[in-house]
């Protein structure tokens, strides 16, 4: 991954046009031009100049973004805002440090996928107990972004679970959010897959993608953990790595460009480019049914699908061969404000960003929301419960395996 200093040329090429206030989902709440592009890059570049230190104060404003590279793709002269606030945050984190909550969150809960099943029980022992609901406003909204949590998380079920023999294997990424949150999407997968004909291989000592590592700039522990990730597959058999959740594909697929010039290098990129989101692996084998499903859907565009593996049209096509009717809400690919972990950092932002998702949701009319993050559909979930809406947010595979009758 470059870093900060290496992408000064790009930095330069930043015309001031202001292309990227017209897009910003940050800049149209914020109206502060250190909340576009333009001003953050204007930033960097005094810092590099040697007129301004990277302070808090520039992390704070460099933090204010998403990191939805929608900016990028309306930039005339392609200026990468992302790489650039990311290699901005990391040669921070490498000064300074981490903020202590968000150094908290990455070191000591995301590391470890039994630290972070534990975070989820401490929440459902606070929620059984009713503490919740004495917490100050501001903590109980941030505790209500968590829709309510399985009883069993994807690895408890596996020990149950005889995964079929099949012609050709494919192995399973586990995304922490899926696995402790959203089971039964990596459940209908299975069962998909394998109606299929293919064996699924789902390593269970796989750990967090390193999504908010990378994001945050603490690209030690994001190498640690793509390393431990792709071992983890080394002896799986599989030449595909599948995954449903949007965040984790685009961030494996990155794994090679984490390890330049590193004696890794090689493996890793083999590895990333194994790494393919579900719906990309799915749209070209599925029969359209004469059954349709018969519901209205809407499909939100996780910007790690759309804007950084070019995933457009493939979800389309799966809800196609489900037989739903496709209503698209304006601006399907906008930001809907989550960013990660973006939407516990900065609440009430993220709360105005996503506000505008949800109107552009309401107005198609759709029973159901689909999308293909998990991330997302958190966001998404309590957007729609915060406005009283009542549409059901699913992953695509969900109406697949409800249309073959493979829902449990
Ligand atoms: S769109 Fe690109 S070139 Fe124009 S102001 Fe924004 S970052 Fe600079
Ligand atoms: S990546 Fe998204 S949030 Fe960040 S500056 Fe660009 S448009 Fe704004």
């Amino acid at each position: 991954m470059k870093q900060l200093h290496e992408l000064a040329e790009d930095l330069y090429r930043c015309i001031r046009c202001g292309s990227c206030t017209a897009v910003c989902p940050v800049y149209s709440e914020v109206k502060r031009e250190m909340g576009v592009a333009r001003g953050r890059i204007r930033l960097v570049r005094e810092h590099l100049d040697g007129n301004l230190d990277l302070s808090a104060t520039m992390r704070n404003y460099l933090d204010l973004c998403l990191g939805c590279r929608a900016c990028v793709v309306s930039c005339p002269p392609q200026v990468p805002t992302d790489r650039i606030v990311r290699a901005a945050r990391a040669e921070y984190a490498v000064r300074q440090g981490q903020p202590l909550v968000r150094h908290l969150l990455l070191h000591n809960v995301l590391n470890k996928p039994e630290r972070f099943s534990l975070a989820l029980d401490s929440v459902k022992l606070v929620r059984s107990a009713g503490l919740n609901r004495l917490f100050p406003k501001m903590l109980e909204a941030k505790e209500d972004l968590l829709p309510e949590l399985p009883e069993q998380t994807f690895r408890e079920m596996l020990k149950g679970l005889k995964l079929k023999k099949g012609a050709e294997k494919v192995g399973f990424f586990l995304s922490c959010m899926d696995d402790n949150v959203f089971p039964q999407v990596i459940i209908k997968a299975i069962n998909i897959l394998e109606e299929l004909g293919y064996e699924v291989v789902i390593p269970t000592d796989v750990v967090c993608c390193g999504a908010a590592h990378h994001n945050y700039g603490d690209l030690g522990n994001a190498r640690q953990l793509a390393r431990r990730n792709i071992r983890a597959f080394a002896g799986a058999g599989v030449e595909v790595i599948l995954t449903d959740c949007a965040s984790c594909g685009s961030t494996m697929q990155s794994y090679g460009e984490l390890f330049v010039g590193e004696k890794e290098e090689g493996e890793a990129q083999d590895f990333s480019r194994g790494v393919m989101d579900l719906n990309v692996f799915l749209q070209d084998k599925l029969v359209a049914g004469s059954q349709p499903l018969g519901v209205t859907v809407t499909y939100h565009d996780p910007c790690h699908a759309v804007r950084y593996q070019n995933i457009k049209e493939e979800p389309r096509k799966v809800l196609a061969a489900v037989g739903v009717k496709l209503e698209e809400m304006a601006e399907a690919d906008r930001c809907c404000g989550g960013g990660g972990t973006f939407n516990i950092f900065h609440y009430q932002l993220s709360m105005k960003i996503l506000n505008r998702k949800i109107e552009n949701v309401r107005k198609t009319g759709a029973s159901i929301l689909a999308t293909s993050c998990p991330a997302c559909r958190i966001q998404l979930a309590h957007g729609l419960k915060r406005h009283g809406q009542t549409l059901k947010v699913v992953h695509p595979v969900e109406l697949l395996a409800e249309f073959y009758g493979k829902g449990e």
